[in-house]
């Protein structure tokens, strides 16, 4: 057995779960186990020789005849008999969890087993906003439940299994201890069965009736015989040892090669690869089947916001879980769609008050189009059916939107299939499609939109655009003013604007929303990745009084607007989505943001001067940083050579996780990311880039 460690935690306070630690710890060690102890915090501590010891700490050094420090065994200690949380703050002091992971960390070198007693219960507050329950699950390790056995002990237990589930903490059994002399009392004898056929966990074992002083005095051997004759033993430390080590991993891995079939992705380059396969992560860090850590650095795709495991957002799926998973908005209303409608008006540009459901970007975009066309024919303009989109633009994969979608490689195949649009420049300064500098250009690139909506706009429905930033077509960032007059052109020729702020809503630009940078307001906003803050597919699509109108008539008239999906307005997405917001206003996600939006423009100024950079560009927290072959002539790399992917994967050997868009690397971590972790990030960054492109 190697660097294991058990959390014992109880049921309640003055269930004995001292003692059952020190008893395991004693015949763990007489099993010849190199076994330590922690308490990682004490409260009701006493004074000897004027300091403050805790009993309960020294208490356990004994029995696991432990040569550590107490200052490691036992970091805080206090003498008040509160909660922590309660107790610390009333003596002015602070649990440092940093402090206690420490310490962990230096018992778990050193030794083979380290047995970890908690405060009370799984809820008692070590701070405010942070339990016991959180304490383990940051530890990550696997817990024993230790009950009091007698009347209560099955409401008391089942109370503690059941959030021990809440809290995703992986329980290895219960123990019942018998704090009072034995009696008459029958519930002891049938609490472990019914406990263990409600809940399914695995009882270790029933520890009798010791008295105190027994305990204190002679002790510790005895607690070693006991521990060895009550309890199972055997079975904690096979499970112990079985824990995940990754050695799942091939048959996963193997699984996954034979079953699915990933998007975007040529399965014969990943038959041939080693799939990373992730299983859990935590704030700004994914976690893969062999333990692994890494660096989001892309946001698991543009949708993550707040961090994995928001707290916040993982109890309002919960508690709506436990009402509703799924309701449909045809012909029914349900709760949770009504109030995040109610909030995104509240927030969204102005007018845009009527929200309707759908649940991916792509499909946003299509009930936009289906939207802009119907509402022409309401409006008795027949022949007004076509769309505009820019050149690099990317609004989806149905055949709806790939329709209105510039990007050939993922495109041209489907041209056949697709209906048609007009296209016009794309506002790429990097690459000027009219080989001019900004600003001196006058927005040269706008010339082709003009001439098309001139000639054509009394066909033209709508023209589609990404606002600010084009994100698949290579974070391509829009210079100041192109929104604008784009907004004045669609006015002019009285042709709908759609913004698609499926990437950068959400705060991703520094705003809420792109539109607000220019002050532009669409006729139609398609939102969907940051929307659930990354948890739950949803998405929606807003539009104003004025559309929604065109379609209220009688119902023979037939102007219903004839669409929607199965889960079209989800219960569970909605409130993920509502709780997102919550933490927006709550955290002032974007004021905060703007002080980690300079920081990341300062670390990306040294990376314009390696050779193979030709371009650097940030919006808010997206960045795009365009390898090319050649910085003078802007020459790129070949495709064929995926210089993009190489960097990537050199990135995830330091432990960050990027994908690229063919040679431009794409940086958008979640807005929660912190300045230590952007620093990383632009470090492995850096250095991968170098490691591969090399820097002459
Ligand atoms: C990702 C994206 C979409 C498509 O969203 P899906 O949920 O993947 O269907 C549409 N528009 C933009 C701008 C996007 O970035």
């Amino acid at each position: 057995m190697k660097h294991k460690a058990i959390f014992i935690t109880g049921t309640d306070t003055a269930v004995g779960k001292t003692v059952i630690c020190a008893a395991l710890a004693a015949a763990f060690k007489k099993r010849g186990i190199d076994v330590a102890v922690m308490k990682p915090i004490a409260t009701g501590a006493v004074k000897k020789k004027n300091k403050l010891v805790s009993c309960d700490a020294e208490f356990l050094r004994k029995a696991a005849h432990s040569k550590d420090e107490i200052s490691l065994i036992n970091p805080f200690c206090v003498d008040l008999p509160l909660a922590p949380a309660v107790a610390f703050k009333l003596r002015n002091r602070k649990i440092s969890i940093e402090k206690i992971k420490n310490c962990f960390q230096e018992l778990l070198s050193r030794h083979e087993l380290v047995l970890v007693e908690g405060i009370g219960g799984l809820m008692v507050p070590i701070h405010n906003d942070y339990l016991v329950g959180d304490l383990i699950k940051d530890l990550n390790i696997p817990l024993i439940v230790v009950s009091r056995n007698g009347l209560g002990t099955i409401n008391h237990t089942l109370f503690t299994l059941k959030q021990a589930e809440d809290f995703g903490l992986d329980v290895l059994g219960v123990i019942f201890n018998n704090t009072g002399k034995a009696g008459a009392d029958i519930s002891r004898k049938t609490n472990p069965k019914i406990i263990k056929e409600i809940s399914g966990a695995d009882i270790i074992g029933e520890f009798p009736y010791l008295d105190s002083v027994n305990v204190e005095k002679t002790a510790i051997y005895n607690l070693a015989k006991v521990a060895e004759k009550r309890l199972n033993l055997n079975s904690i430390i096979r499970k112990i040892k079985n824990e995940k080590t990754g050695a799942n991993y091939k048959r996963l891995a193997d699984s996954d090669k034979k079953y699915i079939w990933h998007p975007f992705t040529q399965m014969r380059d990943w038959q041939n690869d080693e799939p990373l396969i992730i299983q859990e992560a935590k704030g700004c860090y994914l976690k893969d089947v062999k333990g692994r850590q890494f660096l989001d650095g892309v946001s698991s795709l543009w949708v993550n916001i707040h961090g994995h495991q928001k707290k916040e957002v993982d109890e309002a799926i919960k508690k709506q879980l436990s009402k509703v998973a799924h309701s449909t908005l045809l012909g029914l209303a349900n709760v949770p769609s009504i109030k995040l409608a109610e909030g995104l008006a509240k927030i969204t540009p102005q007018g845009l008050n009527k929200v309707f459901y759908s649940d991916n970007g792509s499909t946003s975009v299509e009930v936009a189009l289906k939207m802009a066309f119907q509402y022409w024919q309401h409006k008795g303009k027949g022949r007004t059916t076509r769309f505009v989109y820019l050149d690099n633009s990317y609004h989806g994969d149905t055949i709806g939107s790939v329709s209105v979608g510039g990007i050939d490689l993922f495109h041209k195949v489907f041209h056949p299939l697709l209906f048609n649009s007009f296209k016009a420049d794309s506002p790429y300064c990097y690459r000027c499609p009219k080989k001019k500098v900004y600003p001196g250009c006058k927005f040269a690139c706008l010339k082709k939109l003009e001439s098309v909506l001139k000639n054509n706009h009394k066909k033209i429905a709508a023209l589609i655009i990404e606002p600010i930033a084009q994100c698949a077509g290579g974070m391509i960032v829009w210079p100041k003013g192109v929104l604008t007059k784009m907004r004045k052109l669609c006015s002019r020729y009285k042709v709908l604007l759609i913004a698609d702020e499926v990437a950068v809503g959400f705060g991703r630009t520094g705003r809420m929303f792109a539109c607000e940078h220019e002050k532009v307001i669409p006729d139609i906003i398609c939102l969907s990745k940051g929307l659930s803050a990354g948890y739950l597919p949803l998405a929606v699509t807003m539009t104003n009084d004025e559309i929604y109108s065109a379609f209220l008539a009688d119902y023979s008239a037939q102007k219903t607007f004839f669409h929607g999906h199965s889960y079209t307005g989800n219960p569970l997405a909605c409130a993920a989505g509502l709780a997102s917001l919550e933490i927006f206003r709550k955290e002032r996600i974007i004021s905060k943001l703007q002080p980690k939006i300079e920081f990341l423009r300062k670390g990306l100024l040294k990376f314009k001067k390696l050779t193979h950079i030709g371009d650097v560009r940030q919006k808010g927290l997206i960045v795009g940083i365009e390898l090319v072959k050649n910085k003078k002539t802007k020459e790129p790399y070949p495709w064929q050579e995926k210089t993009g992917v190489k960097v990537c994967l050199q990135a995830r050997k330091y432990g960050v996780i990027l994908r690229p868009l063919g040679n431009i690397i794409v940086l958008m971590p979640p807005l929660a990311i912190s300045k230590s972790e952007t620093n990383e990030l632009l470090e492995v960054v850096y250095k991968s880039i170098k490691d591969i492109c090399g820097d002459e």
